[in-house]
């Protein structure tokens, strides 16, 4: 799947669209999801243009890579959250029901959370 430079995050990346955002580096942007499933539910993203977990495991350098995932760390202590606890989350694909096609890191925290993913719907 190639990259869409009008998903959603490539333009809030590009500031043509609001967000609340509540971190930002060298690498990563994170930002309050606009939809909320928890009391606190923050998406970090890649400023790079990557579809995917997999796009972004495949294509981006290792500096990247460590420089990302260091930021998603980073954004739950300064949330707060690191005491409590937090879910991270990334969909990749259909069977995950991935919306946005730029990589994005869920984190989910601020109540406790059973279960580890939904049941199979009963057909
Ligand atoms: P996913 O299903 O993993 O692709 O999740 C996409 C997430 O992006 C959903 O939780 C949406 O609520 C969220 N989202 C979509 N548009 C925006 C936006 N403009 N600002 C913040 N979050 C958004």
């Amino acid at each position: 799947m190639s990259y869409d430079d009008q998903n959603i995050f490539a333009k809030i990346l590009r500031g043509e669209i609001p967000c609340d955002k509540v971190y930002e580096d060298e690498f990563s942007l994170a930002f309050r999801d606009i939809n909320p499933q928890t009391p606190v539910h923050v998406l970090v993203i890649p400023k790079g243009r990557y579809v995917s977990l997999d796009d972004f495991t495949v294509k981006a350098d290792r500096e990247e890579i460590a420089g990302f995932f260091s930021a998603v760390g980073t954004v739950a202590r300064e949330l707060g959250v690191d005491e409590s606890g937090y879910r991270v989350l990334a969909n990749h694909g259909r069977d995950a029901h991935q919306e946005v096609p730029h990589f994005h890191v869920h984190i989910f925290a601020g109540r406790s959370m059973r279960g580890m993913v939904p049941k199979a719907p009963t057909e």
